[in-house]
């Protein structure tokens, strides 16, 4: 009886593999014997196996740490980095490896017509154009919100992380920076870019307005320990349920 319910409730549990083969099921075949198969015929590694300090985890994550942290949805839930862990080589692979490459996926998209009526540009792979647009739809609906969806501060912009080599997810097309003059990030707070400097959180943004972005699959800056609350990136492996 006891056997039965704990091998009941380990098939109940999702595992980190099906959790980004639900999220990027029009990219990925399969996830077996620890490796990633893709429609392109490319694969990669899943888990490395190796067990990384906070540091680590930025600079050089395998595919499965970037569910390392949970993200925490909801009004009083505590900060975590969740979101900021990534593979750039799974990116690359999804969305584009170079700005050349990524710039053949984007499509412009009328952002919030009635509203900010703003030309941006988004990339159409593994659904992110499509949730953007959803988005975009519900938002326009609110009025009271104008100030933070006007003057879009930036969507597609090939770079790295200001004072890091690693790549933005901005760089793939896949992340959207509403209004800077609402938003606090912690490396201006701060006047620092380092990882270890001790923190004060600040957020302007309405939690409804985040809301609606995490519907749709998008992670919120605002809900990272580093926060940076005008981010919102397409990250749908965070709301596979
Ligand atoms: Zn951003």
């Amino acid at each position: 009886m006891q056997f039965l319910l704990i091998a009941y409730l380990f098939a109940a549990a999702l595992n980190k593999e099906q959790f980004f083969l639900s999220a990027y099921r029009g990219v990925i075949t399969k996830i077996e014997q620890n490796k990633v198969s893709f429609y392109s015929g490319h694969s990669m590694v899943f888990d490395d196996g190796i067990s990384k300090n906070k540091q680590e985890l930025l600079d050089k994550p395998d595919i499965e740490d970037q569910l390392h942290y949970k993200y925490n949805q909801g009004l009083s839930s505590a900060n975590t980095d969740a979101g900021r862990i990534r593979n750039e080589a799974f990116f690359k692979e999804i969305y584009g490896k170079t700005q050349a490459e990524v710039s053949k996926n984007l499509k412009s998209l009328q952002w919030c017509p009635k509203l900010a009526n703003q030309t941006i540009q988004f990339n159409v792979k593994n659904g992110a154009y499509a949730a953007l647009m959803r988005v975009s739809n519900e938002l326009d609906k609110h009025p009271e919100w104008k100030k933070y969806l006007t003057n879009v501060g930036g969507t597609f912009n090939w770079r790295n992380i200001s004072g890091t080599n690693r790549l933005s997810a901005h760089s793939f097309g896949i992340t959207i920076d509403i209004n800077t003059k609402y938003s606090n990030y912690w490396q201006w707070d701060c006047g620092c870019k380092n990882e270890g400097a001790t923190l004060k959180y600040r957020n302007q943004i309405p939690l409804a307005l985040v809301a609606i972005f995490e519907e749709n699959g998008f992670i919120w800056g605002g809900r990272w320990l580093h926060y940076d609350t005008m981010h919102f990136e397409y990250r749908p492996e965070f709301f596979v349920e």
